[in-house]
C-alpha cells in the first residue's frame, strides 16, 4: 500500500517508541462509563496535561507532531493516528445531556467500548439527568408506559395464564419492563427515532386486555 509522505513521517516516529503498558507518565484507558461533556480544554493544555503522551498508546509525541494529534469527544483526550482513526459515535452524556444524537469524532479504544455497551441499560436517567423527562417529550411518554408495563408484568407473575403475555413482553429487553428509569444506547436511540414508544404503547393494551380477560375469569369462577 502507498504510503503518503506524511504518513511516512508518522510512522517514523512510531519505529523508534518502544510502547510499554502504562508508566508513570501514562497510563492506559480505563473501559470508564462517563456521563458527562467534556469542556475541549485547549490542545497544548491538554497534550501538556497527558505528559506529551497519546491517551491510547503511550507513545511521546514529538512538538512537531502535537499538530496531529486527534481528540476523542468521549474520553475528552488526544490520541495519536493509529489510535484514532476518526471513527464516529453517538457520545453518551450529549444525549444524557442535551438531548444530543450527533456523531462526534472518537478513538478507536471509545468506538468499541461504545459499540460493546451499545445495549447495556447502564444509565439511570433519574439519577444522571431526571429533567430531561420533563425536557423531552418522547422520554416522558416512555416513562409513563414503564410504570406500567412494571405494574402489568407484577400481576403477570402471579397469574397461571399469563405464559403467552410474559413471552411478549420478552421481546422487549427486560429492563424496559422490570426498571423505571435504566436506558441503553440502544433504547435511547430507539426513543429519538421514534420506534419505542409504540412498542410498549403496544406492550400495555396487550397486558391491559389480559388482566381484563382474567377479571373476567375470576368473576366467572365465583
Ligand atoms: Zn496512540
Ligand atoms: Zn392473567
Amino acid at each position: 500500500m502507498p504510503i503518503s509522505p506524511d504518513d511516512g513521517e508518522h510512522a517514523d516516529i512510531y519505529k523508534l517508541r518502544i510502547r510499554v503498558r502504562g508508566n508513570l507518565e501514562w497510563a492506559p484507558p480505563r473501559p470508564q462509563i462517563i456521563f458527562n461533556i467534556h469542556t475541549a480544554p485547549t490542545k497544548k493544555v491538554a497534550v501538556t496535561k497527558q505528559n506529551y503522551r497519546c491517551a491510547g498508546c503511550g507513545i511521546r509525541i514529538e512538538p512537531d507532531y502535537i499538530k496531529r494529534l486527534r481528540y476523542c469527544e468521549y474520553l475528552g483526550k488526544y490520541f495519536c493516528q493509529c489510535c484514532h482513526e476518526n471513527a464516529q459515535s453517538v457520545i453518551p452524556g450529549r444525549i444524557l445531556r442535551k438531548w444530543d444524537f450527533s456523531k462526534y469524532y472518537v478513538s478507536n479504544f471509545s468506538k468499541d467500548l461504545l459499540t460493546k455497551i451499545w445495549s447495556d441499560p447502564l444509565f439511570n436517567l433519574h439519577d444522571i439527568n431526571s429533567t430531561m423527562y420533563r425536557k423531552v417529550k418522547a422520554l416522558e411518554q416512555v416513562r409513563l408506559l414503564r410504570i406500567q408495563l412494571v405494574h402489568l408484568k407484577n400481576m403477570f407473575k402471579t397469574c397461571r395464564l399469563a405464559k403467552n403475555i410474559l413471552e411478549l413482553y420478552d421481546s422487549v429487553p427486560g429492563h424496559l419492563t422490570e426498571d423505571l428509569h435504566l436506558f441503553s444506547l440502544n433504547d435511547l436511540t430507539a426513543i429519538k427515532k421514534g420506534d419505542l414508544g409504540p412498542q410498549l404503547k403496544e406492550l400495555v393494551r396487550l397486558g391491559t386486555l389480559h388482566v381484563e380477560k382474567c377479571m373476567v375469569r375470576i368473576y366467572i369462577s365465583f
